[in-house]
């Protein structure tokens, strides 16, 4: 099928962009990688007689370490995520998660800003970002604010962005030496969405007590979920496999599954369960990697 028509715009700076964005109001769509936005158009899920292709923008592609972030350009792709020695060295949880989206060439085009501006609660970079305290940043007519990455999604397919802004970056705190983390996506097949999919990342101490843990979950909840009582369970905890089991149960209560295609509510809480702990043992097992 092809798309309804709409005027396209292919604007060079953020400027031009947030200008557009405006004057279109809520007839325009911001268009990145498009590998989630042209599926929708040409299915006619969706229409819009302004499409703002955002992808020319310069200077919005870049993975860096900056003072106390590592800082992700929003026009990254999944693919320089992936390809990028930095996250390789000492991210390697983003590059876990990266790898398992769709196949290259979803991975060639698709840009993290978009995967998480999607608001897709099965899109998976939105609960690593989480599990990692990122926050995002949004620039709009009144110039750039930063706001946590938890709060960005508020329901399926819903966000904070209000008319006329952008993510722009995404801010990921550096990691000390002590500190590890995975991503555990359960498929069906290579290159599928999950059934269930868990970030975790934690940071021990010098006596092998978490100090902090993040825990981000994917397809399991109207939105990316926060476990933060599976959180709070493991701080201050040394981590064994009764204490990863206990925790996955906490995990596995704050979950809100949905019964579809990909399984029972039920049986994606039993996946969750099993992925939680073995997300637990791994990170806990990088961390004492000092
Ligand atoms: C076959 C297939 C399989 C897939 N499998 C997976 C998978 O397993 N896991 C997964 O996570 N994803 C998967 N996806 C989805 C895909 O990875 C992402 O959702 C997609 O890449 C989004 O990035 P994009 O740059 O292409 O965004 P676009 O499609 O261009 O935009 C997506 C949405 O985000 C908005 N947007 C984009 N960039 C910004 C920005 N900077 N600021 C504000 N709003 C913005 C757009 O307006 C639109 O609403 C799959 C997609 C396909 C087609």
């Amino acid at each position: 099928m092809h798309p309804s028509s709409f005027e396209y715009f292919a604007p060079k700076s953020m400027e031009e962009a947030i200008g557009l964005l405006t004057k279109f109001g809520e007839d325009a769509k911001i268009m990145a990688g498009g590998q989630s936005l042209i599926p929708l158009l040409k299915l006619r899920m969706a229409s819009f007689p302004y499409v703002i292709d955002i992808s020319r923008i310069e200077g919005l592609d870049y993975i860096e370490e900056k003072g106390k972030f590592l800082e992700i350009g929003a026009l990254t792709t999944m693919i320089e995520i992936e390809d990028s020695e930095l996250i390789k060295e000492r991210y390697r949880i983003l590059r876990e998660a990266a790898v398992q989206i769709a196949d290259p060439l979803v991975r060639n085009r698709g840009t993290i800003g978009g995967n998480i501006s999607h608001g897709d609660p099965s899109n998976d970079m939105p609960a690593v970002i989480i599990a990692l305290d990122g926050k995002l940043e949004i620039t709009g007519k009144q110039g750039k604010k930063v706001i946590d990455a938890d709060s960005f999604i508020t329901d399926s397919f819903t966000t904070v962005l209000q008319e006329g802004e952008i993510m722009s970056k995404i801010m990921i705190p550096v990691f000390d030496g002590s500190s590890g983390g995975c991503y555990i996506k359960q498929k069906k097949n290579a290159g599928d969405f999950s059934v269930a999919a868990i970030a975790v990342h934690l940071s021990i101490d010098k006596e092998d007590r978490v100090r902090r843990a993040g825990i981000g979950l994917t397809s399991v909840g109207p939105r990316p979920l926060r476990a933060e009582k599976g959180e709070r369970f493991l701080e201050g905890k040394r981590i064994n496999d009764s204490v990863a089991r206990e925790a996955a149960n906490i995990i596995v209560s704050e979950s809100d599954p949905t019964s579809d295609f990909y399984g029972s509510a039920d049986y994606k809480k039993k996946v969750l369960n099993r992925i939680a702990v073995e997300a637990i043992n791994t990170s806990y097992e990088r961390a004492m990697v000092r």
